[in-house]
């Protein structure tokens, strides 16, 4: 019988952990470490292979590579400064800050703030996939199709209010890192900003919450320092580095972009 209950709340369970992984993973790979930082380089048809896949693992909460990239770049140069695009400093909660974000982000994706051209430089710009994910029919449809398999997979009511977190994964990954890590955490290195390291394990944001240490060397593809600081998307990126599916630079390592 209680087997039987477990077998019937895995579909949910490993839906939400899939989708939680899979939104994460495009986001610190592609959003993250490719477009704002450019810490390896890739064909651009492994560029467009990827963009695909980010808007399908992020589905109704599509965030667009290229604003991601422009404004997580003035995220570093303008750390909880007045320019910061996302600062817990001008924010006295975290949805404001999120809001906030969100107006920025929208300026930048269509093109009505002015961003000095090395900010922009080399960011991924895919039109099709960029129009296609921001289109809010197209959001609405994925947000239906999480809603029909919770309809169909759900046994609790409760289980309902995971659905949320499901429509506005990308955001909420990036406020996790935004806020949290510029408010709680431990610090290795002095740095001219609040970046903090969120867990000294972080199982939970793929390497992301090892903030401290990514402000002080951006351009490091490997996001862990301290020997127990797994970052679990740096195999990945060796991996995809030796199937030659990506080309990390040399010395990323001594990076300190
Ligand atoms: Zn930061
Ligand atoms: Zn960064």
């Amino acid at each position: 019988m209680y087997l039987h209950t477990i077998k019937e709340n895995m579909a949910i369970l490993l839906f939400f952990v899939c989708h939680w992984y899979l939104s994460l993973f495009v986001q610190t790979f592609f959003l993250h470490r490719y477009a704002a930082h450019q810490m390896f380089t890739m064909s651009r048809f492994w560029e467009r292979f990827f963009y695909v896949l980010t808007w399908l693992f992020q589905g109704s909460s599509y965030l667009s590579p290229y604003a991601y990239g422009v404004l997580h770049r003035l995220h570093h140069a303008y750390a909880d400064t007045e320019n910061d695009p996302h600062s817990p400093k001008y924010s006295d909660n975290l949805f404001d800050m999120m809001w906030k974000t969100k107006a920025i982000y929208n300026d930048v994706l269509n093109n009505r703030a002015t961003v000095e051209e090395k900010y922009k430089k080399g960011v991924p710009y895919f039109g099709f996939i960029e129009k296609l994910g921001d289109n809010w029919m197209v959001r609405v449809a994925w947000g239906t199709l999480y809603s029909l398999f919770y309809i169909q997979f759900a046994t609790a009511w409760w289980q309902f209010l995971l659905l949320p977190i499901h429509f506005l994964m990308g955001p909420i990954h990036g406020a996790i890192i935004n806020w949290f890590a510029h408010k709680y955490g431990y610090v290795n290195f002095k740095v001219n900003d609040t970046a903090k390291n969120l867990l000294p394990f972080d199982f939970l944001m793929f390497g992301e919450s090892y903030h401290n240490n990514h402000h002080k060397f951006g351009g490091r593809a490997n996001f862990g320092i301290k020997w127990y600081e797994f970052d679990p998307a740096y195999p990945i990126i060796l991996m995809l580095n030796w199937i030659r599916i990506i080309k990390l630079k040399p010395n990323n390592d001594l990076n300190y972009m």
